[in-house]
């Protein structure tokens, strides 16, 4: 029997009818672009970011793209991302004709360094660009450190946006982790923690003025009403069906994040002795979006799995600085070795809230017997 690596069909089972019939009045009601289930789940996801508004949008990139929009980024500014992340992050930033710059990560978290990120704003004022934003990222659930990098942005003027796309659920020192930063954004997709049927994003924040502005730039920069465009906007928004069905999975996700929590820590309890296991930062929960451990030889893990019907995956087997559309940007002085080290070392076993004991035995037995 092979192993799911994300179980959604158990999660679809455990639903059951719910998801049926929310779809179902929506057909009924045929408002499929901006209907009521759109506006309500903008309000509960606020109430369970702890923040004061939701905007969605139509998935996780378009939510950082609508953020740098918004804040009027453009060429010449230079926007600092973490070198080991998913490439979205680091994409919107050229697509709005700004300048990545390319951030080290921390050894245990695997999230950004304040202190690459200082050298990196020096870096980036000797080759004339301006520092306006920095984009931590919530890497494989775990919110970053927000208090440290916030200092460093204050004392520079950047704007930090958060990237949650992985991390939506987790908490900081008693605290929503999507509350911390002026915008956090996360993503709907389906394999991340909270995913709908499809493509889906969304953007928190507490301050009213630029609610305006995204819902604006979400919908072709439109004015007044829909034929008044005032602003260069985009076509992003969440569809009414996507929104019905993550009403539904908002209602079992705090239940489906302790899940996630106690089978990561019964990995690490199994697996503490063989392999590097995370390290979640004191004060911080992580949502476990990827269980991912560092090994020395993981080609020698990842072929014990593949032959025992074990899947594994490799987040991110190149850091955004060496990939071919990327290579041209600057990167921190001293470089980024961590992210580098990282990507040679990284391998995620199967996560999801549905994981029970046995086959969790099943997947450490494989992994131990190749280490
Ligand atoms: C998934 C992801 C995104 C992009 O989300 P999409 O909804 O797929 O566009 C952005 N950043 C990170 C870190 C991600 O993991």
């Amino acid at each position: 029997m092979s192993i799911p690596f994300i179980d959604l069909p158990a999660q679809r089972r455990r639903l059951g009818a719910r998801i049926d019939q929310a779809i179902a009045r929506v057909l009924d009601h045929g408002a499929y672009i901006l209907g009521p289930e759109v506006t309500k789940l903008e309000e509960q996801l606020a109430a369970f970011a702890e923040t004061r508004f939701a905007v969605t949008c139509a998935n996780g990139t378009d939510a950082l793209q609508l953020v740098l929009m918004a804040e009027g980024i453009g060429p010449g500014d230079a926007v600092f991302v973490p070198a080991f992340t998913f490439v979205a992050t680091g994409e919107v930033v050229p697509l709005v004709g700004a300048t990545p710059v390319f951030v080290d990560v921390l050894p245990d978290t695997f999230n950004m360094d304040p202190a690459s990120l200082e050298a990196a704003i020096g870096e980036a004022e000797r080759q004339g660009l301006k520092p306006r934003m920095v984009i931590p990222v919530d890497l494989f659930g775990q919110p970053a450190d927000y208090p440290a990098i916030q200092k460093v942005a204050d004392r520079h003027g950047l704007t930090v946006l958060a990237d949650s796309a992985q991390g939506f659920g987790g908490r900081l020192n008693g605290k929503s982790a999507a509350s911390l930063a002026k915008y956090t954004s996360t993503s709907f997709f389906p394999a991340k923690p909270l995913g709908c049927y499809g493509d889906g994003g969304a953007i928190f924040t507490d301050d009213e003025a630029v609610v305006e502005l995204l819902k604006s730039i979400r919908m072709h920069g439109q004015g007044r009403d829909r034929y008044e465009n005032v602003r260069i906007g985009l076509n992003s928004r969440l569809d009414t069906i996507q929104a019905a069905i993550l009403l539904e999975k908002l209602d079992i996700f705090p239940d489906e994040i302790e899940a996630r929590d106690r089978i990561a820590q019964r990995y690490n309890d199994l697996l503490k002795d063989v392999a590097e296991v995370p390290v979640v930062m004191e004060g911080a929960r992580s949502v476990w979006a990827q269980y991912t451990i560092l090994v020395d030889d993981r080609a020698k893990v990842a072929e014990a799995c593949k032959a025992n019907g074990v899947p594994t995956a490799i987040y991110y087997p190149i850091p955004l600085n060496q990939q071919g559309g990327y290579n041209m940007f600057p990167v921190a002085p001293g470089g980024v070795k961590v992210a580098e080290s990282l990507s040679r070392r990284v391998i995620s076993l199967p996560m999801h809230p549905y994981l029970d004991e046995a086959t969790q035995d099943r997947i450490v037995a494989v992994v131990r017997g190749a280490l």
